[in-house]
């Protein structure tokens, strides 16, 4: 796609990358196909090739987005179905992040996105605003859309304790040794998960290290349009992981995981931290990863078992992994079914569900549909967001990869299951 750009635009480094991000797309539109928001308005300006077309007037126009195109940049789910399809391989993901960051929001937006950096990927602060969403369930009717949701979040939060900071010593002999990341959101909402990790982890022989006041990854906080956050974010888990040396850093909340991985994108700009940041995105791995290197065995407990398999957009589209957690499950024992159009994104996307709940609720349930339609007795995903959103509309239990394949190799059968 030509741009044009002025010389003098070029000195901004950003709209340097933008440039050439721009430059790859040949405007060809196969990435339309895929893009759950243009499948449900079949509106240009929904699609991947509409919004590239909008981010490249308003950069090179230097100017802001009008309305109607903030609107439609807005109401991308950042789920990167369209970089699986694109022919031509265009860096949708980095060009969005810079597009975000050149908007001037509305200061009711601006305080609306800074509420969500502040509050979410803060553990502390996220648990004492479920406390206090749990209070103002009475006056739920009276409250903003976003708050009255975040309220709901808290019917749907397990009260299971946050695994404590520490090392967990493999069982028998130790093969490997792994720092683990405990989320933020999804400690919150439901620590299970990370104690379902520890148990299978240590059972097949890895030693895990959580360290003590690593924080958030810094996620939320890029793709509401705050570098500057997720860049903090990133030096102080950084600094709280320096000192272990380990063989990987193993991450049960796929969204976590994309975004380290993309570390050495995030801060190549910081002469400090770049390097470390390109090393531990390069040590890091998905859980479903680490257990495929490890091998698991099969399981009587499971009986064949039908789970109906949901992978989320972080891990198929961000991660490009895909064998791998239906291998596991039926290496465990478990039959696997994967939805019609798995591809799709079930509209959860980060706080997309809380931005556009529209949008996010329609695509919650027609995923929830087909996941039903499977037939499957339990449905599985490997991110907490995903979890959550799916849980009020589908018919079956929802529960985390780690979970099941606890349960398989030893641990409590999921809650749920009978
Ligand atoms: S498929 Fe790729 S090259 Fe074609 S319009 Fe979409 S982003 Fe551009
Ligand atoms: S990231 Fe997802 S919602 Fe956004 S344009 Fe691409 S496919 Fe569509």
């Amino acid at each position: 796609m030509e741009t044009n750009f002025s010389l003098q635009q070029l000195l901004d480094p950003e709209l340097k990358v933008a440039e050439s991000l721009l430059q790859q797309c040949v405007h060809c539109g196969f990435c339309n196909a895929t893009c759950p928001t243009y499948q449900l308005s079949q509106d240009e300006g929904d699609g991947p090739r509409g919004r590239i077309w909008i981010m490249r007037a308003f950069l090179t126009e230097e100017r802001q987005p009008s309305a109607e195109e903030q609107n439609y940049l807005d109401r991308c789910l950042t789920c990167l179905a369209c970089t699986t399809t694109c022919p031509a391989g265009v860096d949708y993901l980095h060009l969005s992040d810079i597009a975000r960051r050149k908007i001037d929001r509305p200061l009711k937006d601006r305080a609306l996105r800074r509420v969500l950096t502040e509050i979410l990927p803060h553990p502390r602060r996220f648990r004492l605003s479920l406390i206090l969403s749990a209070l103002a369930r009475s006056f739920v009717k009276f409250l903003p859309s976003m708050l009255a949701r975040m309220v709901d979040m808290t019917e749907r939060a397990n009260k299971t304790k946050p695994l404590a900071a520490g090392t967990y010593p493999a069982q028998k002999t130790r093969r490997m040794r792994a720092l683990m990341l405990t989320g933020c959101a999804q400690q919150s909402l439901d620590a299970e998960i990370n104690h379902a990790t520890v148990r299978l982890l240590t059972r097949l022989g890895v030693e895990v290290v959580v360290p003590a006041h690593a924080g958030c990854c810094g996620a939320l906080a890029e793709h509401l349009g705050h570098h500057h956050d997720a860049q903090d974010s990133i030096r102080a888990m950084i600094k709280s992981w320096q000192p272990h040396d380990v063989d990987a850093v193993v991450i049960n909340a796929s969204g976590c995981g994309f975004h380290i991985k993309d570390w050495g994108f995030v801060m190549q700009d910081d002469p400090h931290f770049a390097e470390a940041a390109k090393y531990y995105a390069g040590l890091s791995r998905d859980l479903s990863e680490i257990v495929a290197q490890l091998g698991i065995a099969s399981s009587p407990h499971v009986k064949g078992l039908n789970v109906a398999l949901h992978l989320p957009c972080s891990l198929q589209h961000g991660q490009k992994i895909t064998a791998q957690p239906k291998a596991l499950l039926e290496a465990a024992g478990f039959s696997v079914s994967l939805p019609a159009d798995s591809h799709l994104c079930c509209g959860a996307a980060g706080t997309y569900a809380l931005l556009q709940p529209e949008v996010s609720d329609q695509l919650g349930r027609n995923k929830a549909e087909v996941l039903k339609a499977t037939g499957a007795a339990v449905i599985a995903s490997s991110n907490m967001g995903c979890m959550n959103h799916i849980r009020p509309a589908a018919a079956q239990p929802v529960v985390h990869l780690a979970q099941l394949l606890d349960w398989a190799t030893g641990g409590p059968k999921p809650k749920g299951i009978n």
